[in-house]
C-alpha cells in the first residue's frame, strides 16, 4: 500500500533527509586514504545524534552500524570495518536518519584521492542517471518510466543495472511501497500521485549487472569484481512535479564542486 504524505509530513521528511545530506557533507571532508570505514561510521553516528535524530540503519533488520560502506566492487550494504581506504578507491556511503517519526535515506559514492578516469566516468554516469530517473517521477507517470529512463541511460554506456536491489517508497518506514527498480518498461507499474515520497537509487556496475553476497549476510558485490556506484535522493511529488528533499549541496560545498544539477528539482520559491 502506497502511503501519501501531507504537506506537513513532507516538511518533516525534508528535515530528516537534510540531516543525512549534512552527514554526507561532513563525511566528504573525512574520506581520504588511510581512514577506516568504521571511523567514519562513528563520526556519522555522533553527528546524527547531535542533530536530534537517530541513525536509521542501526538495528534495522539487525544491521550492525550507522552507515552502509561499500568500497569498489561492493554494490551496497557493506559493513564498516577497520580496513583503511586506499588511494584510488571509491566508497559508496549510504546513510539513514530517523527524526519526528520519518526516515531520510540518501547515498553518495566518493572518490578516495585520485581515481582512474573510467571509474570517474562510472560515478558521473550513475549520478546523471539518478537525475534522469527523478525527472520521470511526476504526476501521471508510472514506476516503469523511472526505471526505463535510468536503465537506458546506464546501458547506453555499457554498464550493468543491478536487478535484485531497488529504490522504494519512504516515510514512517524505511522501505514502503512502491518498489522502484532501476530498470523497467515505459508506462508499466504503479501510477504516481501527488504526495508520494520515494528514494530513487541507481546501483550501477561497470561490468555485469550480476551480483553476489558475502557470507556476512549483508555485503552485496559485483559478480565480476568490477566497481559499482550508488547515488540516492529522497524525492516527493509536489504540484505534480518531483521535488528533492535531500541535497548533495553539502558534499559539493566540502569538495569545492559547483553544480546546478539539482536546480530544476528544488522547492519552488512560490507558495
Ligand atoms: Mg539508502
Ligand atoms: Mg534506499
Amino acid at each position: 500500500m502506497i502511503t501519501i504524505k501531507t504537506a506537513e509530513e513532507i516538511e518533516l521528511m525534508r528535515e530528516s533527509a537534510l540531516i543525512v545530506s549534512k552527514t554526507l557533507g561532513m563525511l566528504a571532508a573525512e574520506v581520504k586514504p588511510g581512514v577506516t570505514t568504521l571511523y567514519l561510521d562513528k563520526l556519522a553516528e555522533t553527528f546524527i545524534r547531535d542533530h536530534g535524530a537517530v541513525p536509521g540503519f542501526l538495528g534495522l533488520y539487525d544491521f550492525p552500524n550507522t552507515l552502509c560502506m561499500s568500497p569498489n566492487a561492493q554494490v551496497v550494504h557493506g559493513i564498516p570495518n577497520t580496513n583503511p581506504l586506499q588511494e584510488g578507491d571509491i566508497i559508496s556511503i549510504d546513510c539513514g536518519a530517523l527524526k519526528n517519526g520519518f526516515y531520510g535515506d540518501h547515498a553518495y559514492t566518493f572518490e578516495v584521492g585520485e581515481v582512474k578516469p573510467e571509474v570517474k566516468k562510472l560515478l558521473q554516469i550513475t549520478k546523471e542517471s539518478l537525475y534522469v530517473g527523478i525527472r520521470e517521477f511526476r504526476l501521471g507517470n508510472r514506476v516503469g518510466d523511472v526505471g526505463y529512463a535510468i536503465q537506458k541511460h546506464c546501458e547506453s554506456h555499457g554498464y550493468g543495472v543491478v536487478r535484485e536491489l531497488v529504490g522504494h517508497g519512504l516515510g514512517k518506514k524505511m522501505h514502503e511501497d512502491p518498489e522502484m527498480p532501476n530498470y523497467g518498461r515505459r508506462g508499466h507499474g504503479k501510477k504516481f500521485v501527488e504526495g508520494m515520497v520515494v528514494a530513487i537509487e541507481p546501483m550501477i556496475n561497470m561490468g555485469t549487472h550480476r551480483i553476489k553476497q558475502l557470507r556476512d549476510g549483508w555485503t552485496i558485490l559485483t559478480a565480476d569484481g568490477k566497481p559499482s556506484a550508488h547515488f540516492e535522493h529522497d524525492v516527493a511529488i509536489v504540484n505534480g512535479k518531483p521535488e528533492l528533499l535531500s541535497t548533495f549541496a553539502y558534499v559539493y560545498e566540502t569538495l569545492g564542486i559547483t553544480s546546478d544539477e539539482e536546480r530544476e528539482f528544488k522547492k519552488s520559491a512560490l507558495v
